[in-house]
């Protein structure tokens, strides 16, 4: 059973509240990295190396290109790590969003928007679908 037209307002408003109060956020990702690098010569292919890290660095795009930046200290990770984790929530409410509009399109009766002429032009059949 669908819900109200006034149910699916009050979700639409509590959902902009919740996206109004969304923290700063950015798309991207942080990835780990770990292994041996490109260099034959480092310390990390001689046998028994573990290799390298795991490093933690954010991974983003900007016009198309990704761009990848490491972190300096343990307070800029959890900062991008806080960012990009507030981007997957803005996306879930973005979502939730679309998807209660599009709802409330469906639910929303259709308004008497013709003109006086347009109402003179005879109509196969002219129902009034308010009762819904
Ligand atoms: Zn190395």
């Amino acid at each position: 059973m669908a819900d109200s037209l006034p149910q699916l307002e009050k979700h639409r408003a509590d959902l902009l509240a919740q996206i109004s109060q969304l923290a700063d956020f950015r798309p991207g990702s942080i990835t780990s990295t770990q292994g041996r690098c490109g260099n034959p010569n480092c310390h990390c292919h001689k046998p028994d190396e573990p290799g390298h890290g795991p490093n933690l660095r954010l991974t983003y795009k900007v016009e198309g290109k990704t761009v990848t930046e490491s972190f300096a200290t343990p307070a800029l990770q959890r900062k991008a790590e806080r960012e990009v984790a507030e981007f997957a929530r803005y996306r879930e409410l973005s979502r939730a969003f679309v998807e209660v509009n599009a709802q409330i399109c469906r639910a929303r009766p259709v308004e008497d928007t013709l003109s006086p002429q347009e109402k003179k032009r005879p109509k196969p059949s002219v129902r009034k679908s308010r009762a819904k």
